[in-house]
């Protein structure tokens, strides 16, 4: 049988890369092969031909909103610290990547990590910032040290450090490793983590923008936001803006896991459905099984049933759905998973992940958990869901940070898509997919 070209398959075809453009063409390690696919180009366009006001106006053009989870637009954020007061600001990247089955920022790192040094520079220069700092969790090792060579080498460019590309910026970036804490990648508390305190998040407002790193302005996007710059400033941010839909412009980049064939790292436009995607690009559902759910944003998100599938993926329409797409973890779930085990999997994590500072985030989420281990032991009650909603509701209202307000949400999701299952496990004491041990 003779094999489709690659301009036929859908999993090529529905496909755009702008933050993965380069992975697996260029050699990491390679400054030369980083230029010559445009790299720097955008840097020197910014530093030698435009005002940091021109560059900002181009990244609010493009309309790119944070790909780390909240979705903030982008323009604005960066407009923010230009116009906030002080000499001394500071741009980070935040490399904390830690949602289960979320690997993207992990392989941009370790795939292009030019792409978010040059990021980084062409933000400083625009929000006017000298130093920067790169927060990598330590389990990601490679990207370390492939990150900590594109330093070395852009800076014997003179894309780095004193003096860039002979203009009089400055700018340098300094590589500091998390400790492997979840909450780490709240912007708060990573810059508490780089300032050596412990890693908690703090009260907002102030927000970073006006009060960061030290007190002083600073700009925080994540790894998958910055890789989207370099060809904004090139190519223009209308032309970024193309791609997508309204309120939802251009790509994202989702990590395919579960119960699907074609697993791993693909980019496509965002406004794509979720059936495109998971079908046409992710191949479906192996062994002939029924697609159930399909879990996004992680730990902070929740579950979309099989007949919402074809919703175009935007900010918007996962959230009325009670999701979001938070930093792109997409987990597929078949008619043999338990939608109260899937909740529990991931309350466990982030009851393990509270960092413990707030009440209703450090009891109420253990509370939650108890509940939902008696469920799956067949031992829980009507009283329990009722309890379960409950607390969720308070959790989300009064924790302090995004960790606490969105930990219930796995919960509260199944419950609204699945509440069948719940009371199958409480009132008949069985679990319709045969996957809790003690039913
Ligand atoms: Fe810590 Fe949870 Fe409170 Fe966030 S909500 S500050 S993770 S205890």
């Amino acid at each position: 049988v003779k094999a489709k070209p690659q301009e036929e398959l859908p999993f090529f075809t529905k496909q755009v890369k702008i933050a993965t453009r380069n992975l697996g063409v260029i050699d990491p390690l390679s400054i030369d092969e980083y230029i010559a696919r445009d790299g720097y180009f955008a840097l020197h366009k910014a530093i030698k031909e435009m005002t940091p006001e021109e560059v900002i106006s181009e990244v609010k053009k493009s309309e790119l909103r944070g790909r780390g989870g909240a979705g903030f637009p982008t323009g604005l954020k960066w407009e923010f610290v230009r116009k906030a007061k002080g000499d001394i600001k500071y741009v980070i990247c935040n490399a904390d990547e830690g949602d289960p089955g979320a690997f993207m920022d992990r392989a941009i790192l370790e795939g292009d990590p030019h792409s978010v040094v040059e990021a980084m520079t062409i933000a400083a220069y625009a929000v006017g910032a000298q130093k920067g700092f790169i927060y990598v969790r330590a389990e990601y090792p490679l990207a370390i040290e492939r990150f900590s060579k594109a330093l070395e080498t852009a800076r014997e460019y003179g894309f780095l450090g004193k003096n860039i590309l002979g203009t009089g910026f400055s700018f340098d970036i300094e590589i500091r490793i998390g400790a492997g804490a979840f909450v780490c990648g709240e912007e708060t508390a990573l810059i508490n983590s780089i300032e050596g305190k412990r890693g908690v998040p703090r009260v907002k407002p102030p927000y970073p923008a006006t009060y960061g790193l030290w007190g002083k302005p600073t700009l925080i996007n994540n790894v998958e936001t910055y890789a989207n710059i370099a060809p904004i400033i090139l190519h223009g941010g209308d032309w970024f803006a193309q791609y997508g839909v309204e309120g939802s412009r251009g790509t994202k980049v989702f990590a395919l896991a579960g119960k699907i064939k074609n697993t791993g790292l693909v980019e496509v436009p965002m406004g794509i459905t979720l059936r495109e995607l998971i079908y046409e690009i992710g191949g479906g559902v192996p062994d002939g099984k029924k697609l159930k759910a399909v879990q996004t944003g992680g730990p902070s998100g929740g579950c979309i049933p099989e007949e919402h599938l074809d919703t175009p993926i935007t900010y918007d329409n996962l959230k009325k759905l009670g999701t979001i797409i938070g930093s792109g973890g997409m987990i597929v779930m078949d008619e043999d998973d338990c939608m109260v085990d899937v909740a529990k999997f991931f309350l466990e994590f982030t009851v393990e992940e509270s960092c413990g500072q707030c009440t209703p985030c450090r009891d109420g989420t253990k509370k939650m958990l108890e509940i939902l281990e008696k469920i799956t032991a067949g031992e829980g009650t009507e009283e329990d869901l009722e309890v379960l909603k409950e607390l969720g509701e308070h959790i989300m209202k009064t924790s302090l940070c995004g960790l606490g307000q969105t930990a219930p949400q796995p919960v509260v999701s199944t419950m609204r898509y699945f509440w069948d299952e719940y009371i199958a496990h409480v009132k008949e004491k069985r679990c319709p997919a045969k996957r809790c041990k003690e039913l």
